[in-house]
């Protein structure tokens, strides 16, 4: 929420206080009633949800997750082995195998070939005196995958970390950027817990949005933002998640985290975008572009603010998303001396781009989200309801979405894909996020159609590794200064490692827990092929099938509890 908008906000939310609907928050309110009204904004700003949410069940609150069962994970190990896999390495180098991977704790130790293709692989081979082995005969092994945007929910939608934890995991995401994962007294315990292995989850890096966190109240002045800054960097937080601040707001929050180690990235919300649009942060040191907003405000050709229809309030979400895509046409030309001076500065300056494709793609076809093969087993009946039209849900925007709709947001994606793709062929750095619990994007399975869709912008699927992995692993580890820690299989490297018993490059659809459709010549039947086998993370061995039995029985339960409520009660789900 831009800060212009505090003052508006501060008397909704005390209008709203006075009215029955505020029930749910005011029970969220009071909890924190030792905290600041500023406070209570910014956390709620956190979870993405400036409005009261529909669907919000009564007494429904966050839950963290639960501590790791013994029987959650097998590992770390003193030696652990994964014998006989093809290697994808993540730098973008080619497959290779088969290899035995040895890991000692939680660190990758030796890789060694295991034998010549096409011939038996070697026998007796080294070490003999493993605490456990793995046998990945003919699976594929790559480094964990980096998701550099999400956010973990809460309620209304899913009140559980674990459901979003548990669905990252299985789907190969061993590291995640919480932009924010939550609050940042969540985040941050969440970050130790999760470093501890005490809780089934991913690595967590913590970025947060300016003047979260602190009692002294919004940030008005560049200094006031820099002392956020420092206090943010005392307590726990790894990093900037941005909007389009004005200029001497930006400039001193990002000079501050540069001298203090923290990263930075931003969604140049198109409240504040016209004066500090994509290539304005980069100049003022912005680290990552996160979303497409700012990129195509920064190639306007006949104006410098999008021409907005007269009737436009960005307030109401369907003008707010329906309209942005919209500005494909307006642009200088893909390809034209314009476009190519964009990307130039951009490479110059070493900005990163994290598109996010997947978070905005049911706006080109919005039939095909919301009827997703994994929707039935997989996401919970509350996150279906937030996805459904509604004007107090985010990213629950159609309240009439057109055939016009959809085909501004596919001109839309036709411009951007090349964006990206031409940024990745001059050198550019180019990472993967996927913004999920939005918009008919189920946690894990957003992330994967985010490596389809920058298949389909033109990378190869090896960039595509690339940009999931090492890409994202160097742009968290850079601004500390420090080598990369995981994202790449090298020895010396935690052991983060997603294991596929498909060829991902083939087809990276067997990377989606529910797999890829096949048909069987043998039986003449369909089956489904692949799903993550196991997810590696700090050396301990996750069986991605049974986080998905979890995720799946957390689902079910929600199901059997709905059954239960008179019809039409609260909580039955209707298509609105
Ligand atoms: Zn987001």
């Amino acid at each position: 929420m831009p800060r212009k908008l505090l003052v508006i906000a501060l008397g909704m939310v005390l209008a709203l206080m006075l009215t029955p609907n505020f029930k749910s928050l005011g029970a969220l309110a009071e909890q924190r009633a030792s905290k600041t009204l500023f406070q209570y904004l910014d956390e709620l700003e956190n979870l993405d949800t400036a409005a009261p949410q529909q669907g919000q069940q009564q007494g429904q609150q966050l839950v963290n997750a639960p501590s790791r069962r013994t029987d959650e994970g097998k590992g770390p190990y003193k030696t652990l082995v994964i014998r006989g896999a093809m290697l994808i390495d993540g730098t973008g180098g080619p497959p290779r195998g088969p290899v035995d991977i040895v890991i000692e704790n939680n660190r990758i130790s030796r890789i060694q070939g295991a034998g010549t293709p096409g011939l038996a692989m070697r026998q007796n081979r080294q070490p003999r005196n493993a605490d456990y082995e793995v046998d990945a005969t003919g699976m594929y092994v790559l480094p964990g995958f980096v998701d550099m945007h999400v956010h973990a929910g809460g309620p209304p939608k899913n009140a559980e970390m674990e459901y979003a934890y548990k669905l990252w995991l299985a789907h190969g995401v061993t590291t995640v950027r919480g932009v924010p994962l939550g609050s940042n007294e969540m985040s941050v315990k969440d970050k130790e817990r999760s470093a501890k292995n005490e809780i089934v989850a991913p690595r967590i890096v913590n970025y947060q949005r300016m003047g979260v966190g602190w009692n002294k109240g919004p940030i008005n002045t560049p200094e006031a933002a820099r002392e956020w800054v420092r206090w943010a960097a005392n307590n726990g937080v790894d990093g900037l998640k941005l909007g389009s601040h004005r200029p001497e707001i930006m400039a001193a929050l990002l000079d501050e985290a540069k001298k203090l180690g923290l990263g930075s990235t931003a969604h140049l919300d198109q409240g504040g975008v016209a004066q500090m649009n994509a290539i304005k942060a980069a100049r003022v040191g912005l680290g990552t572009v996160t979303h497409f907003y700012g990129h195509f405000e920064s190639l306007l050709k006949d104006y410098v603010v999008q021409p907005w229809p007269m009737e436009q309030n960005n307030s109401n979400e369907q003008d707010r998303f329906g309209q942005v895509a919209r500005l494909w046409d307006k642009i200088y030309e893909p390809g034209s001396p314009q476009w190519k001076a964009y990307l130039e500065e951009h490479l110059k300056l070493g900005t990163v781009f994290d598109p996010t494709f997947n978070i905005y793609s049911a706006g080109r076809d919005v039939m095909r989200m919301r009827n997703a093969d994994w929707h039935d087993k997989y996401t919970l009946p509350t996150l279906m309801d937030f996805y459904a039209p509604s004007r107090d849900a985010h990213g629950a925007y159609w309240y009439y979405w057109t055939t016009h709709d959809e085909i501004a947001w596919r001109n839309f994606y036709q411009v951007w894909f090349k964006l990206v793709n031409d940024y990745k062929k001059m050198g550019g750095r180019v990472t993967t996020g996927s913004d999920s619990g939005f918009i008919y994007q189920t946690y894990g399975f957003g992330y994967i159609l985010e490596l389809e869709m920058l298949q389909e912008a033109g990378f190869h699927p090896l960039e595509v590794f690339q940009a999931a992995t090492m890409n994202g692993a160097l742009t968290l580890h850079e601004p500390k200064g420090k080598p990369i820690e995981f994202g790449v299989v090298r020895e010396g490297l935690l052991a983060d490692l997603v294991i596929v018993d498909q060829n991902p490059l083939e087809n990276l659809k067997v990377l989606y827990a529910t797999g890829a459709v096949k048909l069987n010549d043998k039986t003449g039947k369909t089956e489904r092929v692949g799903g993550i086998r196991w997810t590696v993370k700090d050396g301990i061995v996750y069986d991605a099938k049974q986080l998905l039995a979890d995720v799946a029985r957390m689902v079910e339960k929600q199901k059997q509890e709905r059954t239960k409520m008179p019809a039409g009660g609260q909580g039955s789900r209707t298509e609105k």
